[in-house]
């Protein structure tokens, strides 16, 4: 008897020491399971923050719309060159071909990469309602007889819309292909009559150069432009006004090619990549700058059409995009 009740409190107590041990083990396995459980907790907490951050940039998946906190409103690039009053042709239409002085962008050497290409093209769209990723082509100066033609025919080959602001005296001279730009769809602005920095013209001087314009193209194509573009992108209050009396809108650009400086294809090919946004207006030219400048123009445009497609751009006119009421504000005014 004695035996066997020392055998059973040995037992006892060696149950009692595997008690121990086990409540010992369950005690740190709990704490490393709690410990593990927060640092998930923690690391989730990381990751919601990266993955919310993933979702400002691209991705516009089906989840990332949901965020109700993102700006409805698509705003372009802010990178884009803020439309200044640049020059976006120096010679006058009317003597296109002359070469003045040395461009300020050396074609030769495009120097420093043009803008690095900053991502994020698609952060405007991952939350509005309206998903389309809109660009606008657009082509100063012309028409004329041999560019924009070319342009016209690259256009409707590729099915693709672009809006040309025409200059008075030129449409006088090509009023056939002033009407073929109508005719295959694609819009029509006023760029003045002379091509003059129209900010430093009297209110007088200013109908002047808007109305004889928009009285050319009335003539050759039978439509009333309701855009305008100033030359150089100089504008001034006498010119808003004038233009809002006659329910225009001054549309400047949002991604400038300089195709007018004989810019090389690649240069601007990059420039036209890194910075076009929705929303974006890009500029060119179907005639003037300098000598061939604009056989530069002519590569370029099945390239950045075939680029910008890729990337889920759709083209189309000034007036459709402000009708998306995808124009930045400052672009139109
Ligand atoms: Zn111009």
């Amino acid at each position: 008897m004695r035996g066997t009740r020392k055998q059973v409190s040995r037992f006892r107590t060696k149950r009692y020491r595997l008690f121990a041990v086990a409540v010992l083990a369950a005690a740190i396995c709990g704490f490393t399971a709690l410990q593990l459980w927060g640092g998930s907790l923690l690391g989730n907490s990381g990751l919601s923050e990266a993955a919310a951050a993933a979702l400002e940039t691209p991705a516009p998946t089906a989840s990332a719309s949901a965020e109700p906190t993102m700006p409805p409103e698509v705003t372009p690039e802010p990178s884009a060159p803020a439309p200044s009053p640049s020059p976006e042709a120096t010679s006058s239409p009317e003597a296109p071909t002359v070469a003045p002085e040395k461009p300020v962008v050396t074609p030769e050497k495009p120097a420093a990469t043009p803008v690095t290409p900053t991502p994020s093209p698609d952060k405007a769209t991952s939350s509005g309602k309206d998903k389309r990723k809109l660009v606008a082509l657009t082509f100063d100066d012309g028409p004329d007889g041999k560019y924009t033609p070319q342009v016209l025919d690259i256009l409707k080959k590729r099915g693709v819309k672009a809006t040309f602001f025409l200059v008075g005296p030129q449409v006088n001279k090509y009023p056939k292909v002033a009407k073929r730009i109508l005719d295959e769809g694609h819009s029509i602005g006023n760029h003045t009559w002379s091509h003059k920095d129209v900010s430093k013209l009297t209110a007088k001087q200013v109908a002047d150069q808007i109305d004889k314009t928009q009285q050319a193209i009335v003539d050759a194509t039978g439509f009333t432009p309701e855009l305008m573009r100033a030359p150089y992108g100089s504008i001034s209050d006498t010119l808003l006004d004038a233009l809002h009396e006659r329910d225009m809108l001054h549309v400047y650009w949002t991604v400038d090619t300089r195709d007018w400086a004989g810019t090389p294809v690649a240069f601007m090919r990059k420039n036209v990549l890194a910075n076009t946004r929705p929303g974006a207006i890009i500029l060119m030219h179907s005639f003037g700058g300098r000598k061939n400048a604009l056989e530069n123009t002519t590569k370029l445009l099945p390239l950045i059409i075939d680029d910008l497609t890729k990337k889920g751009f759709e083209f189309v006119t000034v007036d459709e995009m402000i009708e998306a009421g995808q124009v930045h504000k400052s672009v139109v005014k």
